[in-house]
């Protein structure tokens, strides 16, 4: 594991901590949540739709893709975190967490694929799916992210290939 950044480092010390936190995007006393309006009519959205989706959840792509297969999994419904997912929802996540993880890595040349539930941003419940490119073991574990954020933009087309073949895999597995 090795950071994306040249030594030497320096390490900080914490910031003062905030409290009350600042309220994220959905939050109440926060910006309103656009992925509600979106999910409530993506027909008619000027965004694209999701790659796949069912009464439950939505998958989506992401933008500025540096690793082709880097998708999001969010709940149809406005939920923050686990702890409030409905039960219909929290019975139905494992199982499309694995179609998904099994779709990516069908795409081939991924070694492992990460699941990673920030919530910081938005307060509507979605997890992140980062492939971990077969043989870049500097970017395991924390380090994926992290190097995902720095790496060049991977061509559309290479990213265009991977989320159609996801939502091809996705729908043979309804
Ligand atoms: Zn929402």
């Amino acid at each position: 594991m090795t950071l994306p950044y040249a030594e030497p480092l320096v390490r900080r010390e914490p910031q003062p901590r905030v409290i009350p936190e600042p309220p994220r995007v959905g939050e109440p006393g926060g910006p309103h949540c656009g992925l509600c309006d979106w999910l409530a009519d993506f027909e008619h959205s000027e965004h694209r739709p999701p790659l796949w989706y069912d009464d439950n959840w939505a998958l989506c792509r992401a933008t500025g893709v540096t690793i082709p297969g880097l998708v999001w999994l969010t709940s149809r419904t406005h939920h923050d975190s686990f702890a409030d997912l409905p039960d219909e929802l929290a019975q139905s996540y494992g199982p499309v967490v694995a179609r998904v993880e099994r779709a990516i890595l069908a795409l081939g040349d991924i070694a492992r694929v990460h699941v990673y539930r920030w919530g910081d941003g938005s307060a509507h419940f979605h997890v992140w799916f980062y492939p971990r490119p077969l043989g870049m073991l500097e970017a395991r574990r924390e380090m994926l992210p992290l190097w995902a954020e720095l790496m060049p933009e991977a061509p559309q087309e290479a990213v265009a290939d991977a989320e159609a073949k996801i939502a091809a895999a996705m729908a043979e597995t309804a």
